[in-house]
């Protein structure tokens, strides 16, 4: 969490950002460290001017390009499945507006992030750097082949919904580790956790999702 300065005198949205912290308690997130990582990751920061007002419901809101930043419970209960513990490295597919990215780096040792919308990488980039995330590298490319460069890794969270797990993410799972990703059609999936023990894969169902589509060559046709 080094570098990170979130809060501080100027920040107008603290009470807001607790009343989520309190809705996603009340709603029986546990894990105390993903709650922590809530409470410092200043969500309007991600969020397009029009819909700021909205930053801290917790909701999905549209952050352009026909793309949507996530409810926070349900990245809540997804960061909750990682298990993550404060050294590892994540692979992230699907930065979006960069917000999950954000609670990553609070949560995680490092992290990396495939985004495919050049527009959407740039303005995660810009709005991480404003949040003081400095564990965390943004890369404009095809999640579906992840990013080789930095593998294995110990967790893989990927924030779309493809069709299979994309062969490229299971080889760049590190063994014991814990991949995370919305499986079935466009518009309906199961969030299944797939975890790697040797060359064996076991897949968990975790309950139903609706994330937009995983675009790419082992995803969905764009
Ligand atoms: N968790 C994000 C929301 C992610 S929305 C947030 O907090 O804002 C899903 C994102 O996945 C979209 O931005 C979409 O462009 C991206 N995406 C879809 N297919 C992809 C692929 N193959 N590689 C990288 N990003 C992809």
């Amino acid at each position: 969490m080094a570098g990170r300065r979130l809060t501080g005198p100027a920040d107008t949205y603290a009470g807001y950002r607790a009343r989520l912290v309190e809705t996603l308690r009340a709603q029986g997130i546990r894990d105390l460290a993903v709650l922590k990582a809530f409470a410092e990751t200043p969500r309007h920061l991600f969020v397009p001017e029009a819909v700021r007002h909205r930053a801290y419901e917790d909701t999905a809101l549209p952050i352009g390009k026909g793309q949507t930043i996530s409810q926070p419970f349900t990245q809540a209960r997804y960061l909750e499945a990682l298990r993550l513990r404060g050294k590892e490295r994540v692979l992230e597919i699907g930065t979006g507006s960069g917000y999950q990215t954000a609670l990553l780096g609070a949560l995680a040792g490092q992290v990396f992030s495939v985004e495919r919308v050049e527009a959407l990488a740039r303005a995660a980039q810009r709005a991480l750097r404003e949040a003081g995330a400095t564990n965390v590298s943004v890369l404009l490319g095809d999640g579906t082949l992840g990013w080789s460069g930095y593998a294995p890794y110990d967790a893989i969270l990927v924030a779309a919904g493809g069709p299979t797990v994309p062969p490229p993410l299971a080889e760049q799972l590190a063994p014991g580790g814990r991949l995370l990703i919305p499986l079935g059609e466009r518009g309906a999936q199961t969030l299944t956790l797939v975890e790697r023990s040797g060359a064996e894969l076991r897949h968990t169902p975790l309950g139903d999702a609706r994330f937009v589509p995983l675009l790419g060559e082992h995803g969905f046709d764009a």
